[in-house]
């Protein structure tokens, strides 16, 4: 069941100088999201990730399309309305926005409070909430005398204090080092599991994808240019521009500039096989090439897991008939992908 819908959603910002074109932030923009679903939403900066939360949040309304959060269409609801459509949606920052002056355990209250829960159900909740996120031991604490990890766990056990449905998280893992990184990472996935939340996460880290999500939509120029389950748009990406923002992230595929190196160091025909965990076409690669009279090196490559399954990408310098190796190539590829590296001989 969906529990985030958008259908034909667009968000223009007025032009930048007077008599200019609109800024188009989130064109054209249709997803479902699935309750219990950890939804990854990556691209460059500037793609419009942060607008789409925006919208999803209904912090901002839409040009147009619709929304619908929950059963909710939010693109119809008066501002009184969307105070509690925003009740059920948990927002977590790269700077953790937490209250400077307020006590790690006001911190967690401060929504309840808003909520009119009472005392004594705000001291209950945020008990369990600080021992949800490891933080007993901190509650009289300030942010300023927390580790970066730490003051993210007080966000989230903020975010999630009054039980919201759905977790927006923008970056926020990304001012943190690699170790404190996947401490949040592995909370927010008992956060999903334990808990059912709904997670969508705006990042540009592999990582966060990698460990965390289950779908993934990758964002260029306003659009959704591919979306689908983690494992599928990782490994056999079909858009270039996500090929491209997936090869950047990803093992195994090396850059323009590696490839270049590669082209100076090898004799032959730099050709990419890319391979899934399960695909039975990794050994005949090597005898189709064998049985072409082909001669060739392992030059470059790296394998990737996602949350346990793999792919990895193989280089190999390719050397002897041209026409074989296009041959034989064509006949690999109907089996896996193959991509030539341009620039090699
Ligand atoms: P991302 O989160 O992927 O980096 P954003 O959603 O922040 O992308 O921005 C998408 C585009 O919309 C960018 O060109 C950005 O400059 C523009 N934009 C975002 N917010 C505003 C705004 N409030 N006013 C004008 N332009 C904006």
């Amino acid at each position: 069941m969906a529990i985030v819908t958008l259908t034909n959603v667009s968000r223009h910002y007025p032009a930048r100088t007077a008599g200019g074109d609109d800024v188009v932030a989130v064109d054209n923009v249709s997803l479902d999201i699935e309750k219990g679903d950890v939804y990854g939403i990556i691209g460059y900066s500037g793609a419009g990730k942060s607008t789409l939360v925006r919208l999803i949040n209904a912090l901002e309304p839409a040009t147009s399309g619709t929304i619908t959060v929950d059963g909710v269409d939010i693109t119809a609801l008066s501002e009184r309305e969307l105070r509690r459509v925003r009740g059920g949606i948990g927002m977590i920052f790269q700077q953790f926005n937490l209250f400077a002056a307020k006590s790690v355990r006001a911190n967690v209250a401060y929504p309840l409070k808003l909520a009119g829960w009472s005392k004594a159900d705000i001291a209950a909740r945020v008990d369990e909430l600080l021992s949800f996120v490891g933080l007993a031991d901190k509650a009289s604490a300030y942010p300023e005398q927390l580790s970066g990890g730490q003051k993210q766990r007080v966000g989230i056990a903020r975010a999630l204090a009054t039980r919201p449905a759905i977790l927006l998280a923008d970056e926020a893992t990304s001012a943190l080092d690699p170790q404190t990184t996947h401490e949040v990472l592995d909370l927010l996935r008992r956060v999903n599991q334990e808990q059912g939340v709904t997670i969508v996460v705006i990042t540009h880290e592999m990582d966060v994808i990698q460990t965390l999500a289950t779908k993934v939509a990758v964002m260029e120029g306003g659009r959704i240019i591919e979306q689908g389950d983690v494992f599928d748009v990782f490994s056999t990406p079909q858009h270039p521009a996500s090929r491209r923002f997936v090869g950047t992230v990803i093992k195994g595929v090396p850059s323009p500039a590696e490839a270049a190196a590669l082209a100076a160091r090898h004799i032959g025909r730099l050709v990419t096989f890319s391979f899934r965990d399960g695909d039975s076409a990794q050994a005949r690669v090597f005898l189709d090439l064998a049985a072409a009279g082909l001669d060739f090196e392992l030059v470059y490559g790296g394998i990737n897991d996602i949350r346990g399954r793999a792919f990895g990408n193989l280089t190999l310098a390719i050397r002897g008939d041209r026409a074989a190796i296009d041959r034989t190539l064509t006949v690999i590829g109907e089996r896996i992908t193959v991509t030539e590296l341009e620039g090699a001989r």
